[in-house]
């Protein structure tokens, strides 16, 4: 089964030659659903070549801490058996990527790396690294987007109203069912042992300050049942109920997406089949699994300091400047921020519902965000407060949603100029008494006491 020809680009090296072919899997880490793993075990079907599957992990990843590193492997493992399962072997390459995968690739002559696209800087500068010392081709595959990212778009988009009628237009062309993943000659895993899980868990040094959750369970097995949950109880009930962090409507699936334990595309094909009745919810859950996770892609794809002020559009940042003097109303470090210790119970909460459950309601998430810019010494200050908090403690950190989503929230980022007001200028504003009239404040702030229960 060939994989849709666009979905698929060329980033370094001559065409792929003959040798094995090998699928450096990063962003996607799951067996089944997955463009970038099918692509390349089409490669070796065709050409009879071995097929196997590389996972390069690295000492640190920026940020990362044992929070996210447990449930990453955990959800590797899963991958690795299901994998052997189609007799296709699983390597894990410790050290640094840049220079282990090259050294992989000559080792096994591999005549094609396939590789998975990822929008984020630290991606990008090791498949630059591996492009020049490979041996063979170096190909990556959108394996994230419903509509390849680099085919939806070639510019930065100002909005979702820019890039969402783009994406419709390809959705019949890519929104397509995936095929199996065929399963090779059990000589494929000859010279293979199964991984030594402890072995690479000892490897990486991730921060232990901020602990595995027990409340999300890793691999693609529990995001399955987490999809089914959601489109058969709250799919119903998700374009009204899903700005109520009390109300549990959300398919709480972002860890899945961030670590590809789960195709985004599975999803969403799996919501068109539960529309007819459940449109509304359907529709409203489409519109952020599709049209918002991928405008953020686009955002990281083609805007270099993704992360920074400079990046933030032109009235935001205007405006922003014109009231850096303001006084503001309290005034917190990072320090004070990580440890819930502001002056609003409602803030606290959300801040102890992150750092305790890796996760926070995303309409909390806006609040969280706009408050660490009003609290802030500066907007820079605060982009750099909120993309550290949530990186540091969100399961879905260190994604371009989280990205995306603080700087909409502190930098008006994909929003339009709003009512100019302290601090904030033209920055859309929130305060509790908004969030006091959508849900019941005082119950959400119960469920996270100051002592953990
Ligand atoms: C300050 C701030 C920080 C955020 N940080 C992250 C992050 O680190 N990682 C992350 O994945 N999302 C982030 N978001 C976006 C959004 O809040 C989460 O995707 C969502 O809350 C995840 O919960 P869910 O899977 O139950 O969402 P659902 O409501 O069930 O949505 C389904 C999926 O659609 C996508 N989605 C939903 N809302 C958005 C959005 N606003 N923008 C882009 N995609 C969206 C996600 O992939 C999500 O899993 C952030 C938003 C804000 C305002």
């Amino acid at each position: 089964m060939q994989v849709h020809p666009a979905r698929i680009r060329s980033l370094a090296g001559p065409p792929p030659r003959s040798g094995s072919v090998v699928y450096w899997m990063s962003r996607d880490q799951r067996a089944a659903d997955n463009w970038a793993l099918l692509h390349a075990a089409s490669l070796a079907g065709e050409s009879g070549a071995p097929l196997v599957v590389v996972f390069a992990l690295a000492p640190a990843y920026p940020g990362a801490t044992r929070r996210q590193y447990a449930f990453m492997l955990a959800g590797l493992a899963e991958t690795e058996a299901a994998l052997r399962a189609h007799s296709i072997p699983l390597a894990v390459l410790t050290g640094e990527p840049g220079f282990t995968v090259p050294a992989f690739l000559h080792s096994v002559d591999a005549g094609v790396c396939v590789t998975d696209f990822d929008p984020l800087r630290v991606k990008r500068v090791w498949k630059a690294a591996v492009a020049v010392a490979s041996p063979g081709a170096l190909v990556e595959v959108d394996a994230h987007n419903v509509a390849p990212c680099f085919l939806a778009s070639q510019k930065r988009e100002y909005a979702a109203a820019t890039l969402r009628p783009k994406i419709h237009r390809l959705l019949p062309e890519f929104l397509k069912p995936f095929p199996d993943l065929p399963t090779f000659p059990a000589a494929n895993l000859d010279g293979f042992a199964p991984v030594d899980w402890r072995a690479a868990a000892d490897f990486v040094q991730a921060d232990p300050s901020v602990p595995p959750v027990t409340g999300i369970v890793p691999g693609s097995a529990a995001a399955t049942q987490v999809l089914d949950d959601f489109l058969r109880d709250r799919l119903e009930g998700y374009a009204a109920r899903r700005n109520d962090p009390n109300a549990g409507a959300t398919s709480g699936l972002s860890p899945y997406f961030h670590f590809g334990q789960l195709a985004p595309q599975r999803a969403a094909l799996a919501t068109l089949e539960a529309r007819s009745r459940a449109k509304e919810g359907a529709d409203a859950f489409l519109e952020e699994l599709v049209v918002r996770r991928e405008l953020a892609d686009n955002f990281c794809l083609y805007e270099p300091e993704y992360d920074s002020f400079e990046a933030l559009p032109e009235w935001a940042r205007k405006t922003l400047a014109a009231h850096a003097a303001d006084s503001r109303p309290y005034l917190y470090d990072r320090e004070t921020f990580a440890a819930a210790t502001t002056h609003s119970a409602l803030w606290n909460a959300a801040q102890r519902q992150l750092s305790r459950e890796g996760r926070i309601h995303g309409y909390m998430r806006m609040y969280w965000a706009k408050k660490i810019l009003e609290w802030s010494g500066s907007p820079r200050e605060a982009l750099e407060t909120a993309l550290f908090l949530n990186d540091r403690f969100a399961l879905d950190g260190r994604d371009p949603n989280g990205v995306v989503g603080v700087l909409w929230s502190v930098g008006g980022l994909h929003d339009r100029p709003w009512a100019n007001r302290p601090v904030y200028g033209q920055v859309r504003y929130m305060n509790e008494r908004g969030c006091r009239r959508k849900f019941d404040v005082d119950a959400y702030v119960a469920r996270y006491p100051e002592q953990a229960a």
